[in-house]
């Protein structure tokens, strides 16, 4: 349950390539459709919420489906589609929703009144949350920039939403990349070192949607992570660059 960005390193794209390359089969219920590159947003167009709420369904009655994730929902009609749709059909199926709010390039993915929606409806319903330090400052209301108050923050939305938090370090200040896990039994630091100077468009969607393909082959949540973790640091040093664009557009193999 994500959007579609037609330069293939986020969104729903992101999720297939990450989803295919675990070894699973990835179904796609499309929210939003967005024009977009690495480097900018150009036009979002948030789907019918009827038609999301169509697609999530058709999906759960033809498939067996063992874990899901979402990504970019846009607004507050199509927040409460994939909520109310979810509820209807999912069961136990784990969650793992990526809050999208912001693409890296500027352009918004989420409207601010659908904030609140997120919050209130779709956390609670989520096996994982997974906040960049950005979207967990939106949704804690304090400031996220050091390590002690991206524990804070995990430890206190796990509390709040009574679900897991990792909020992603990838905006962290020095050379790391490192991102905290927090659940109900304890709070876990998955470590990585920061690549520099390349292109990260997707890796956010990238790392949720391989936990979501970690969960649904049966890893348990701290080694779906784990396994997450280490697929996405690899996806980034392995990043595929286009030659006749350097320095504007790169992409995620
Ligand atoms: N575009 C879409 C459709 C997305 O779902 C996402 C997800 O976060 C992004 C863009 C984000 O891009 P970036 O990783 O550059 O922030």
């Amino acid at each position: 349950m994500a959007g579609s960005d037609c330069s293939a390193g986020a969104g729903i794209q992101a999720d297939l390539k990450a989803i295919s390359a675990l070894g699973c089969y990835a179904l796609t219920a499309l929210t939003s459709v967005v024009s977009e590159t690495p480097g900018k947003v150009s036009i979002v167009r948030l789907l019918d919420p009827e038609f999301i709420a169509d697609q999530i369904r058709l999906l759960f009655e033809a498939f067996p489906i063992q874990a899901a994730k979402t990504g970019m929902l846009g607004g507050v009609a199509q927040v409460e589609a994939v909520v109310r749709t979810w509820k209807q059909f999912a069961g136990e199926v784990p969650l793992v929703v990526d809050p999208v709010m912001v693409a890296t390039s500027g352009g918004k993915l989420l409207e601010d009144e659908a904030v609140q929606a997120v919050k209130s409806q779709l956390l609670p319903l989520a096996t994982l949350i997974t906040p960049n330090m950005d979207e967990a400052e939106v949704l804690w209301g304090r400031p996220v920039t050091t390590r002690k108050e991206m524990e804070r923050c995990a430890n206190d939305l796990s509390q709040t939403f009574q679900t897991s938090v990792l909020v992603k370090g990838g905006h962290l200040q020095d050379d790391s990349a490192d991102d905290v896990l927090c659940t109900a039994d304890a709070i876990i630091w998955l470590e990585a070192q920061r690549t520099h100077g390349v292109q990260t468009h997707g890796t956010g969607c990238t790392y949720s949607a391989a936990i979501a393909a970690a969960l649904g082959q049966g890893f348990p949540l701290e080694a779906a992570v784990e396994e997450a973790k280490d697929f996405v640091s690899r996806a980034i040093a392995g990043h595929f660059a286009w030659a006749h664009h350097a320095g504007t557009v790169h992409a995620l193999n």
